[in-house]
């Protein structure tokens, strides 16, 4: 399928994304199926961010000299950029982080420290990432906290009435993936958090994985908090969002301690700024804004209509176009409606590593690994997985050319 406001193929090289057109081992052009782990950057992120640096920049939100309030301006117009990207009621519920990992770990860290004491519970699932999982338990040796874990089926669905059972007076928080980073999963979310609420409790939602695939509305979900990285969405690293709702925002405690984040400071008594800046402690990486919201508008540009049919159709020929290859196992939903652009798989007793390794040698770059989901690696018994995943950069020649890959390397062995 070509969609006319996709890149194509052949531009690839030379246009939005240079580094598509990278040899590697005298292979051209790069396969590059790792795009869960980071997206490739479009030139005009890039561009954005280089212009600031050279013509804009100077420290945020403290200069009343030009360069100050132009790169204030320009950090702020983001913000906006990321709320209506959201759909968030204000831009006092966007918090700017490093990425998920911290958006959780400042969840987990004040949301812990304002309501969770010994003994209460968060509910997490069996396919989370590492950073919905550490979080919490630091915060479990803090606080001596729960967790309370919804198990999946051997289908990588989340057991939906096993979700409901494990509510009680004692739940004060369920913090759950949107799109499994393995599996590929799609979970409902909007169910998860009507249920939650129908309990009186509220929902973090980890987005890295379905803020690059599917159109994100935090008011229609009605979650309470929803994390994403801007890595992942074709934007810089070293970004992200926390988004919360701003009562929940206005009831915790900030997370880090400095500058940006007072109102007023002396050795007896601090008081804090208003939001969202009580949660952006030091100077914040404000060029790094500017190219996510670049990213944002790049993908807004093309549009989420356009990017999932595409997805879909990608997803749906790897699926059926891997399962040629023998001994082919495919983890996650069968059902590619609940299915996402990441595909695991294992092929016969072909270690993983050996798999990406001799993928690579072909030009194709998947991710090998627990990728981060160590318990998840636990439940389905295996220590690992090859993984392909796509984003709208993608063909299905990147596809064909994974298919013959593997069933080179297969030859091999
Ligand atoms: N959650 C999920 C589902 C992820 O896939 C990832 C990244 N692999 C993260 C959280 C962490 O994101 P980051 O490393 O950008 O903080």
């Amino acid at each position: 399928m070509q969609i006319d406001s996709l890149p194509t193929r052949e531009g690839l090289g030379k246009g939005l994304f240079p580094i598509l057109g990278k040899v590697i081992y005298g292979k051209y052009p790069l396969v590059y199926l790792d795009n869960a782990a980071t997206t490739q950057k479009p030139r005009q992120v890039v561009e954005a961010m280089t212009e600031e640096y050279y013509n804009v920049n100077a420290n945020v939100h403290r200069g009343v000299h030009f360069l100050s309030q132009q790169a204030t301006d320009l950090h702020e117009a983001s913000r906006e950029t990321v709320r209506r990207f959201l759909n968030a009621r204000s831009t006092t519920e966007i918090v700017f982080t490093r990425g998920t990992t911290e958006s959780i770990n400042l969840v987990a860290s004040c949301f812990g420290q304002a309501f969770m004491k010994e003994g209460d519970e968060v509910i997490l699932s069996e396919m989370e990432h590492h950073s919905n999982i550490v979080s919490w338990q630091l915060l479990q040796a803090r606080s001596g906290i729960r967790l309370r874990i919804v198990p999946i089926t051997d289908d990588g669905l989340l057991k939906m009435d096993e979700y409901e059972k494990l509510f009680n007076e004692r739940t004060k928080i369920v913090s759950i993936t949107h799109v499994s980073n393995v599996l590929g999963t799609i979970n409902p979310v909007k169910d998860i958090i009507r249920i939650a609420h129908e309990h009186g409790v509220p929902v973090l939602i980890d987005g890295a994985q379905s803020t690059p695939h599917m159109p994100i509305d935090v008011q229609e979900l009605g979650c309470d908090f929803f994390a994403f990285s801007g890595h992942k969405i074709y934007g810089p690293t070293g970004i992200g969002v926390l988004y919360g709702k701003e009562e929940w925002l206005d009831r915790i405690p900030p997370y880090m301690g400095g500058g940006e984040m007072i109102k007023t400071v002396s050795f007896e008594r601090t008081t804090f700024n208003e939001l969202p800046y009580k949660f952006e402690a030091g100077t914040p990486d404000y060029v790094a804004s500017t190219g996510l919201a670049q990213a944002l508008d790049f993908v807004t540009s093309i549009g989420f209509d356009a990017i999932q049919a595409h997805e879909r159709d990608l997803t749906a020929y790897a699926m059926q176009r891997l399962m040629e290859v023998e001994d082919m196992k495919i983890y996650g939903p069968k059902e590619v409606s609940l299915h996402d652009a990441v595909i695991s798989f294992q092929v016969g007793n072909i270690h993983h590593l050996d798999m990406g390794t001799l993928l690579d040698r072909l030009g194709i770059a998947v991710r090998t690994g627990h990728h981060c989901a160590e318990p998840l690696m636990r439940r389905l018994g295996i220590e690992g997985t090859c993984r392909a995943s796509f984003a709208l950069y993608n063909t299905r020649e990147d596809v064909d050319a994974l298919v013959e890959g593997i069933k080179r390397v297969k030859q091999m062995f």
